[in-house]
């Protein structure tokens, strides 16, 4: 198999490859792609969804500009799964991206074109996104390193918005030394996100000398998980990091508090997709307007996607709202606080990220929707907080990569960069070879 049957790019195929070739030129010091939802010049942004179809944004995400000024070539941009709907990638318009370990595989979701791009390019740097673990996901099951930062570190700016409140732009790549060098380009207060942070100032020192795992993490893993995590841990304690067992109650919570959140915020972020402002637009100018827009998104929304705005639109209603909507916005306080208290005395959370081996597709096919939802519980706890946190490689099962999460205090990355470094000095990651 050739590279873009991984990775199906979601726009323009063959640019990936020739764009590879121009980076041997000295005008460029480094080559990127970014995720389909985030908006740059030359590349349609279409999020992965039919309803964006021949969209060309004008302008760059902050990121990507970053990124650019930073003296990259951006390649391609990266399939996924519709808006970030789903943990597979198998919820896009445009195909499927392979696991670079095993084409019958998922690459995770949903920036798994940007975890798999990372994993077989040398050298690569794919900024992906994260509402609810979609960097984290993917980079495990893709055996690369995925580093979500704090909710507010990175500008949001060109972002095709999922979760306003939940978004995060974040990194993947082969190695940690990549998020220490990129990471500091792409952070910072941008006046066209206002919820971007200036402070407290990125500070890329600290040193993770104790964590904590919590038992609600260690549950429900599959044996392969299991064993490979408990190991990490011995593999932490030999390294001189002190491992303390403790509990988080309200992480029983944080699953439904999240699909509430994030489905609330999505249903009317997809409000504005109506066929007349962005993509696809359907003639029939003739209609009404609830016509005209209903056969637009009946058309060209995906089944996720139109799951997604009927549960938000139910969360938020009158009569339902405080029963769902505000107890998810008091559910995510607990779990601060919960974390807080931790963190007062710990460095980092670590866990499984993922609690299975990367899915069969033919497996994925059998899931039913909350039975994938679930499969988020270990990753869905920092980004509902808006905390820090890396996926690492943690091990392999039969040729498969299995990862290692860990969470910092909010505006702790420094400590998280650390961590990996530290991890991969003392680890061998391994990565698949293709076609180019
Ligand atoms: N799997 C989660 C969801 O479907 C997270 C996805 C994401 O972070 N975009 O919402």
């Amino acid at each position: 198999m050739k590279l873009a049957e991984y990775l199906t790019i979601a726009d323009r195929h063959e640019v990936f490859a020739e764009r590879l070739a121009e980076v041997a030129t000295d005008d460029y010091r480094f080559h990127f792609s970014a995720k389909d939802n985030l908006c740059s010049t030359e590349f349609q942004a279409r999020a992965g969804s039919k309803i964006l179809d021949g969209y060309r944004p004008p302008f760059d995400a902050t990121a990507v500009k970053k990124m650019r000024d930073e003296g990259g070539l951006l390649i391609g941009k990266t399939n996924m799964d519709e808006f970030g709907f789903g943990t597979f990638s198998v919820n896009s318009a445009y195909g499927v991206p392979k696991n670079p370990f095993d084409p019958e595989r998922s690459c995770g979701g949903s920036s798994g074109g940007a975890a798999a791009a990372a994993c077989l390019l040398p050298g690569h740097v794919a900024l992906g996104v994260s509402t609810g673990g979609s960097i984290a996901c993917p980079a495990s099951f893709c055996g690369v390193v995925g580093f979500t930062p704090t909710y507010g570190r990175v500008s949001r700016y060109g972002l095709i918005d999922y979760g306003n409140s939940l978004d995060k732009v974040g990194i993947l790549s082969r190695t940690a030394a990549d998020v220490r060098q990129f990471l500091p380009a792409i952070s910072g207060k941008d006046e066209r996100d206002p919820t971007s942070c200036a402070q407290p100032a990125l500070d890329m020192s600290g040193k993770v000398a104790e964590v904590a795992v919590p038992a609600e993490l260690t549950q429900n893993l599959s044996p392969e998980v299991e064993k490979c995590f408990n190991e990490a841990l011995q593999k932490l304690a030999d390294l001189g990091i002190k491992v303390r067992r403790l509990s988080m109650p309200s992480l029983k919570y944080a699953i439904s508090a999240y699909y509430i959140l994030a489905t609330s915020e999505a249903s009317t972020n997809l409000a504005r997709y109506c066929g007349m402002r962005f993509g696809v637009r359907n003639e029939d100018f003739d209609k009404s307007f609830n016509e005209f827009f209903a056969k637009t998104r009946s058309a060209d929304f995906g089944e996720e996607a139109k799951r997604r705005v009927l549960l938000g639109t139910f969360s938020r209603m009158v009569g339902f709202r405080n029963k769902y909507y505000m107890k998810a916005l008091q559910v995510r306080q607990l779990i601060i606080s919960e974390y807080n208290k931790i963190f007062a005395e710990c460095d980092a959370v670590v866990s499984p990220t993922m609690p299975f081996l990367p899915k069969r597709f033919d497996e994925i096919a059998a899931m039913a929707p909350l039975e994938i939802y679930q499969a988020d519980f270990l990753t869905v706890p920092p980004n509902l907080t808006g905390m820090p946190h890396v996926s690492v490689p943690c091990g392999y099962h039969q040729g498969l990569p299995i990862g290692l999460q860990a969470v910092a205090a909010q505006w702790q990355e420094g400590k998280l960069v650390e961590f990996a470094e530290n991890w991969e000095a003392n680890s061998e990651y391994i990565f698949p070879e293709v076609s180019l």
